[in-house]
């Protein structure tokens, strides 16, 4: 395994102009994100809310944290606290939520609504078109504001699956756009796919194991 700038320097030269990596840091030890955090990352996707809360506190004031995992209700308020991007909002009452928490403290969040297309059963999000429905429901909440999609393509090693999965969730983006213009971006790329998200045009890659190693 390479070292971690290594790894870093590599994706970041292969991202176009405007697209960004999330580093995602889940059940990795707070040294490691350290190593990253020196080699000039900024934006960690963390997917449990007292993971993200405790690393915060820990890594300086200028990362950006991202939440990347199923969001339950009792803990909005520690999320909506430390992140600056939740990515995983799959439903309206979580959203609504969100809203009103960020309304609470005054602090408003960025958010990103996650869409289902993969095969498993397991994966969370809005079929594609709840999303639109909840986009069009939710479009002016006064402190969550939503930027754009989060999609995960199914889990196999069949490109073709993969590349299905992106341009589902590409589209998703483009319906999306038709209701809050300004909701550009598109989070999709993992490890072992990001190079085809790419093509179908992620702004967002949120890439773990290859940059710190197994979990
Ligand atoms: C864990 C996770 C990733 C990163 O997965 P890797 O395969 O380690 O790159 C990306 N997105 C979500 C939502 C995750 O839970």
């Amino acid at each position: 395994m390479p070292p971690i700038s290594d790894r870093i320097a590599e994706i970041s030269a292969k991202l176009p102009r405007g697209v960004n990596l999330v580093a995602v840091s889940k059940f990795q030890p707070v040294e490691k994100l350290r190593q990253a955090y020196d080699a000039g990352q900024r934006r960690f996707g963390e997917s449990r809310a007292d993971e993200l809360v405790a690393k915060s506190a820990e890594l300086p004031p200028d990362v950006e944290w991202h939440f990347i995992g199923h969001l339950q209700s009792n803990k909005v308020r520690r999320v909506v606290a430390a992140a600056s991007v939740i990515q995983s909002i799959d439903s309206e009452r979580l959203l609504r939520l969100v809203n009103a928490e960020a309304m609470r403290i005054n602090r408003p969040v960025d958010v990103l609504l996650q869409v289902h297309v993969a095969a498993e059963e397991t994966k969370t999000g809005f079929l594609p078109s709840e999303l639109i429905d909840v986009a069009r429901n939710c479009a002016t909440l006064s402190h969550a504001r939503i930027i754009g999609v989060m999609g995960m393509a199914t889990n196999t090693s069949n490109p073709r699956r993969i590349n299905d999965d992106f341009a589902a969730i590409a589209r998703v983006s483009e319906n999306l756009r038709k209701i809050i213009p300004a909701a550009s971006a598109i989070s999709m790329g993992m490890s072992s796919d990001w190079p085809i998200a790419l093509s179908h045009g992620a702004t967002i890659v949120r890439i773990g194991s290859y940059i710190f190693g197994s979990r």
